[in-house]
């Protein structure tokens, strides 16, 4: 008898949906074409860039795109392992390349046609089948038609939602905030500093987006204020003002802890977002919400007692595009019985451990999800589970002298230009440095 081919759903045709669908139709003798789910009328998401801030049904705009972003990794760590950059490109991309990027990978592997654009996906819900067996999933999604919608249900046998979780703003319980008479906005509706020229605006955060905004908005801004609990970003222009922490927001003002006092008619939230699965029943899935965002999950990935279903790119501080890629080749050797997981209680206990071990070292629950230096063995660890070649080191070392460098200097890293070897980033990277 020929084995069924498994049906695989992908919820998202982001760079982590694309990457799914590319390995699920490379995989043809364990699974049927995927079916790609797309909310919007375009693939590529984070890197689709647009001016509005809702869509045509009144929605928030899935990407946070700003119009002047450039990576803040190099096109050398961002790539995934099997396919790299057009190499005369710069090492640091406008946001624009890394889209072009993402349709050709697309268009290359054949994913394109397995995509259905403007397919909402609403509920996602286990179907129990025999003992033994996987266990079935149900789909409804929303169709948005021009002048109509209308909802499909469709049975698949796994899942990988690749969704992202930078789009819904997290918003910190800011005493005075709701009085605050100026321009309120999150970082996620920023666009570009021309609406701010001469006003006075206070940022609030110095991650990737804080910094980036501040270097962005000191060239137009009357003053520019980072207020921050991090070390001293270094390489800011002298015009932009680093104080501490906000404790409250006056109708015109803003305090920070340190008592001091400032003008603002701007208020720009760059504090991060908030991790959203509307179409998922946390609860019937035996997830909860966390200090840390969604668990447990597996090799934080999966949630152990329905181990078909993948949360591909939960977390945080990695290199996004060959973490995806282990994540989905690891989900697949899974699903194809090639890897096995160990029982629910032992996956379960696993979690438990990990997040032991990470309070254990001085980590915050709510960090747990920050890999940082943990993201290279997290890796190796897939790849060795599953089977296939590991990220090469040169993407680590490239990645960490990055890192290095933008801790030295915030407005000058984005000059360096890394070098690689051979055709593909796959291949060792033997020769980087400063061009
Ligand atoms: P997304 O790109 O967010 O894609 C998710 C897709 O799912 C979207 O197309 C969305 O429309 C769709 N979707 C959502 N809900 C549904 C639903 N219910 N039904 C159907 N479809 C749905 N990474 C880097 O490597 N380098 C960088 O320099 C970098 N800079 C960044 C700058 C900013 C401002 C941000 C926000 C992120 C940046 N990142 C960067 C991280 C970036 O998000 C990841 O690299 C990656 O693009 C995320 O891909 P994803 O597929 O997980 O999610």
């Amino acid at each position: 008898m020929v084995p069924t081919k498994l049906r695989v759903a992908v919820i998202g045709a982001g760079a982590a949906g694309l990457c799914a669908a590319r390995h699920i139709l490379a995989s043809s003798e364990f699974f049927a074409p995927p079916v790609v789910f797309e909310s919007s009328d375009r693939l590529g998401g984070t890197w689709i860039y647009t001016e509005e801030k809702e869509d045509a049904t009144g929605r928030i705009i899935h990407s946070s795109m700003y119009r002047d972003l450039r990576t803040n990794l190099p096109k050398e760590s961002m790539a995934f392992p099997d396919f790299p950059f057009d190499p005369s490109l710069p090492s640091f991309l406008h946001h624009s390349d890394v889209l072009a990027y993402l349709d050709s990978y697309a268009e290359q592997s054949g994913v394109c046609e397995h995509i259905r654009f403007q397919w909402q996906v609403e509920e996602v819900r286990p179907v129990p089948r025999d003992a033994g067996s996987l266990g079935g999933w149900e789909i409804t999604a929303r169709v948005q038609h021009p002048e109509s919608a209308q909802q499909v249900t469709e049975n698949f046998d796994a899942i990988m939602v690749c969704t992202g979780h930078y789009t819904v703003p997290f918003i910190p319980p800011i005493p005075g905030l709701d009085s605050f008479q100026g321009h309120l906005l999150h970082s996620h509706s920023y666009r570009y500093p021309e609406p701010f020229a001469n006003q006075s605006v206070v940022l609030v955060g110095a991650g990737p987006s804080g910094v980036d905004l501040a270097l962005q908005l000191s060239n137009v801004a009357a003053q520019v204020v980072l207020s921050h609990n991090r070390q001293h970003v270094c390489g800011l222009p002298k015009e932009v003002i680093q104080v501490p922490p906000l404790l409250k927001v006056g109708q015109k003002t803003v305090v920070f802890t340190d008592g001091s006092k400032m003008p603002a008619d701007v208020l720009i939230l760059c504090t991060g977002y908030k991790y959203s699965f509307p179409f998922l029943d946390l609860a019937q899935l035996g997830l909860q919400e966390t200090d840390y965002g969604v668990g447990p999950l597996y090799q934080h990935l999966l949630p152990p007692q329905h181990p078909s279903l993948f949360l591909i790119g939960v977390c945080q501080q990695i290199c996004p595009f060959p973490h995806f890629y282990c994540q989905v080749l690891f989900a697949l050797a899974v699903l194809s019985g090639r890897c096995s997981l160990p029982s629910v209680t032992d996956m379960e206990a696993e979690v438990e451990r990990q997040l032991g071990l990470h309070l254990k070292k001085g980590g915050l629950a709510r960090y747990f999800l920050k890999m940082k230096e943990q993201q290279w063995s997290y890796m190796e660890d897939l790849a060795h589970l599953a089977g296939f070649p590991p990220v090469p080191p040169a993407v680590q070392q490239i990645y960490e002298d990055t890192h290095a460098s933008r801790l030295c200097n915030v407005s000058t890293y984005r000059s360096r230009n890394y070098r690689l070897l051979g055709p593909s980033a796959w291949e060792l990277v033997q020769d980087w440095g400063e061009n």
